[in-house]
């Protein structure tokens, strides 16, 4: 049955805000957390006498062409000697990490982002994994969780195959809409019989987690066709599927400018997307995960939801709780215990400090005994169903009441239009709330009284 949704209160609360993939978000690091900083984190938490496991990241900028709505880092080139140059130091940069992180730290995840990662041939792919399987221990056995995000144009039958023999479990394909005018208003055309059949191929090749990303608000975008886009999608029986909100934020993202926003859907239109889709995969054996996944029963992310090991990172939502992350490429994102640490952004800079034998971090942020707690309890709300205080207070050591005397005190208006409900110590989301969890979060959020709210994040909706 599908959970009740409110939706004048969707369109009261709808509004700008940060996505949570960290606390602090990324706005706040700064220079001054360099390589040397990083390598002795590293160093620290390989001594830790049962030190965490690790998820691996690896970003491959590269697409042949712009979807205007993107909001990556990416670069647009067919220039394959530019592909080569970035590939040669991200081999580099895999040594190095390599080097610092101590053997007996297993790989549990590993996600090949982008960009495009499907952009490199199978050859190029083969190679990163043989130089990842040097560097690193890798996980072999069925928990690991290993994905790659797929661009349907740029891929086969035979490359699912290749896919799944380098050790991939899991695919992600970017389907956005299936819809002709959408697609060329957005600089995106693919083939939707080509695209549905892969997701179909992915599955009967036996991937253990097949998901399609969707996208709502998009150009030229109407209830009747993004429905279509749906049954199609339903129709093939993803594991999985991320239902995102387009951001149009064209002051941040140039090709986004090749957008009119009078193409856009108004919010009134946006939030009806939105419900209408909530409605279908609801109704249809999909279960709600976080603030923009749905998953059928047996999915890994389901099953991580419901035992409470779900976890928010810079890819959204994970399954392994506890790790520490190590992220390479361009503008990748690591995290040691305490440590944010971020690459460089600029494609010359990764290249030239890379090439002289150095990792190109150049920012982050040391998070502080406050910031660890608040973004414990964000995490849980961006996460889950409730915020457990007496597990926040075995954790942290603090009297939930009390650290949060203020922040709960500020949480009457969600609770008088049933959004939350408190109740002795726990935080309880209420399924209209569960939609809007990030103004829920934003609540516990210090830092977000002083930031400036003009256009850096997408509306809730
Ligand atoms: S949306 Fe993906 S495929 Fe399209 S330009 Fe951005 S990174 Fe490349």
């Amino acid at each position: 049955m599908s959970p009740v949704i409110d939706p004048e209160l969707i369109r009261r609360y709808d509004a700008p805000g940060p996505r949570y993939t960290s606390y602090p978000t990324a706005r706040h690091f700064q220079k001054g957390v360099t390589e040397a900083v990083f390598c002795e984190s590293v160093a620290f938490s390989n001594e830790d006498p049962i030190p965490s496991d690790l998820s691996l990241y690896l970003h491959l900028p590269f697409c042949r062409r712009p979807c205007f709505y993107c909001g990556c880092t990416r670069i647009i080139t067919h220039h394959a000697p530019r592909v080569s140059s970035y590939l040669d130091q991200l081999h580099q940069e895999i040594a190095l990490q390599g080097a610092e992180i101590s053997r007996d730290r297993v790989v549990r995840q590993l996600h090949l982002g982008g960009g495009t990662p499907t952009y490199l041939t199978d050859t190029e792919l083969e190679s990163l994994m043989g130089a990842i399987r040097k560097s690193f221990t890798l996980d072999e056995g069925p928990d690991r969780e290993f994905g790659i995000e797929v661009d349907p144009r740029t891929v086969d039958a035979n490359r699912l195959a290749h896919f799944l023999a380098l050790g991939f479990n899991r695919v992600s394909f970017g389907i956005q809409d299936l819809d002709r005018t959408v697609q060329l208003a957005i600089n995106r055309v693919q083939d939707p019989d080509h695209t549905l059949m892969l997701v179909e191929q992915a599955q009967a090749f036996g991937f253990a987690s097949v998901n399609v990303d969707l996208l709502y608000g998009l150009p030229g975008q109407s209830l009747e066709h993004f429905q279509t886009t749906i049954q199609s999608v339903l129709k093939v029986h993803p594991g999985r599927i991320a239902l995102y909100g387009y951001a149009h934020l064209p002051e941040q993202f140039s090709f986004q400018r090749q957008i009119p926003s009078t193409a856009l859907p108004d919010a009134h239109a946006r939030i009806a997307l939105f419900l209408m889709a909530f409605e279908r995969f609801t109704s249809s054996g999909y279960h709600p995960i976080g603030m923009d996944h749905f998953a059928r029963d047996g999915d890994m992310l389901l099953n991580a939801a419901r035992d409470g090991s779900l976890q928010r990172n810079f890819q959204g939502y994970s399954t392994h709780a506890g790790l520490d992350s190590v992220a390479l490429g361009l503008s990748a994102i690591s995290r040691i215990g305490t440590l944010y640490a971020q690459n460089t952004k600029d494609e010359a800079d990764y290249l030239a400090c890379l090439r002289a034998g150095h990792l190109p971090i150049r920012m982050g942020y040391r998070l502080n005994a406050d910031d660890v707690i608040r973004a414990d309890v964000i995490e849980r709300i961006m996460c889950h169903e409730e915020v457990d205080g007496d597990a926040v207070e075995k954790r942290h050591r603090i009297r939930f009441r009390d650290y949060f005397a203020s922040t709960l005190g500020h949480l009457k208006d969600l609770e008088h239009d049933g959004l939350v409900e408190l109740t002795g110590n726990r935080l309880i989301l209420k399924p209209t709330g569960q939609i809007l969890r990030r103004i829920i979060a934003a609540r516990f959020d210090a830092y977000r009284p002083q930031e400036d709210r003009s256009g850096h994040y997408s509306r809730m909706i």
